[in-house]
């Protein structure tokens, strides 16, 4: 960057820190108690951070958004500090060869840290595909079944109804319950599922992110060689989940770990090797397992997100201690809606409602604009229900914080007794 544009009046601060170059707010908006000259402010660290805290509540809104969704303010912050040069590589990430070792280091701490954060045995390869989880509608079938093959679905939501679909033209899926006739809400009693005793594989979306039905635990194939796969995108570590259950999990990574572009794959080993021969190169499991998703260039700056947050997970303790921050939070939201005496109501079955995405109506529908411009004015933004259900929904991701839920509800309450 130019010198003369880092003089211009809201230029961005620049300070030296060992090697990294770290952009602050610009200075107008700092409220710094020093003589703060541009190119060398004197806050301490802690100084620092306060800053930055101070200036993300201030800056930021609760973005209660589905996905692409709201990211932890400390990951973005770590990743602004690194954008421009990436541990004194001189580079960023962004600029970096995928296949240079800076980049290998960045993408195996990233599945190091996935694998512990889910306790993924060895048997299971990651893999760091693109795409979308829409491709893997496709890349499921194609590389677990031969074209002629029977399996299930089970649709809880319309993701997994477009799952079922893309399915249709790579081998001989059933929807084996649906609840499309009741508006999904709900995940039917394992007990009467007729399940196919041939089914190569059992699918499930774990956590339908538009109806906000999750499930809290989950059907076994019938037939004893078929497979259980999910689609976890949007409660993907959110919660421990027991991967040997599984034999394949797919999650777009731009609800709960990181931004759009990246999509992971959890697969077990034994599954690879047998895609059919159409299959297109780029949805073989087995080709990126066996080139570490270096295949091809993969979705460098998206992948070294996710290893941030990632990392940010396990610090925080580990899935056990977000799903109970998850709980909370979900806790507090349900409980005002159904405390409401029907003025918000949730639709969903109090045993499946998703610890996710809170999908809730307003008795007087009529409300429901002025109800998300209200919502706007206090910075709580993206609370507009998907389009094919209408409503709310406030989808309450790891990186919500609790005091965006409790804003949201006392919120809530208040428009309530304005408008009973
Ligand atoms: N599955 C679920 C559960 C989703 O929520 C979404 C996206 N909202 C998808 C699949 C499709 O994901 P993508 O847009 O990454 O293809």
């Amino acid at each position: 960057m130019a010198a003369t544009s880092l003089n211009a009046p809201n230029a961005p601060l620049l300070q030296k820190t060992h090697q990294t170059h770290v952009f602050l707010k610009p200075i107008s908006t700092i409220p710094c108690q020093t003589s703060a000259k541009r190119f060398s402010i004197s806050c301490s660290a802690t100084t620092q951070d306060r800053l930055s805290v101070q200036s993300q509540s201030q800056d930021r809104v609760f973005n209660f958004a589905a996905g692409p969704a709201t990211l932890p303010e400390n990951v973005l912050l770590k990743a602004q500090s690194e954008l421009y040069n990436w541990h004194g590589s001189g580079m960023s990430v962004m600029e970096m060869s995928h296949r240079g070792k800076d980049f290998r280091s960045i993408i195996e701490k990233a599945e190091t840290h996935l694998r512990s954060l889910l306790n993924i045995p060895e048997n299971y390869a990651v893999l760091f595909l693109q795409g979308g989880a829409t491709t893997q509608f496709a890349a499921v079938p194609l590389n677990l079944c031969a074209p002629g093959d029977s399996v299930d679905y089970l649709v809880t939501g319309s993701w997994g109804d477009k799952a079922f679909k893309e399915a249709k033209k790579y081998c001989n899926p059933k929807v084996i319950w649906s609840g499309k006739s009741e508006n999904y809400v709900r995940v039917p009693s394992f007990d009467g599922l007729e399940l196919n005793p041939n089914g190569k594989y059992l699918h499930i979306c774990a956590n339908e992110t538009i109806y906000g039905v999750e499930f809290k635990d989950y059907p076994v194939p019938r037939n004893p060689n078929g497979v259980l796969v999910a689609d976890m995108s949007s409660n993907f570590c959110s919660k421990p989940v027991d991967v040997t259950k599984f034999g394949l999990i797919y999650a777009g990574a731009q609800k709960n770990v990181g931004p759009s572009g990246v999509c992971i794959v959890i697969v077990r080993k034994d599954l690879l090797g047998n895609a059919q021969e159409i299959t297109p190169v780029m949805l073989d499991y087995k080709i990126h397992a066996d080139n570490n998703s270096l295949y091809n260039t993969p979705p460098c700056y998206g992948i070294y997100m996710c290893g941030l947050v990632f990392e940010d997970l396990l610090k925080q303790g580990g899935l056990e201690e977000v799903e109970k921050k998850n709980q909370k939070k979900a806790g507090i939201l349900y409980n005002a809606i159904d405390e409401s005496k029907g003025f918000y109501r949730c639709p969903v079955e109090k045993s499946v409602r998703s610890l996710m995405n809170v999908p809730f109506t307003l008795e007087k529908s009529e409300l429901e604009a002025e109800f998300l411009k209200e919502a706007e004015k206090e910075k709580m933004v993206q609370l507009k229900g998907h389009r094919s259900v209408g409503g709310m929904r406030a989808s309450i991701y790891n990186a919500m914080p609790l005091a965006g839920v409790e804003k949201l509800v006392a919120f809530m309450k208040d428009f309530q007794a304005k408008h009973a």
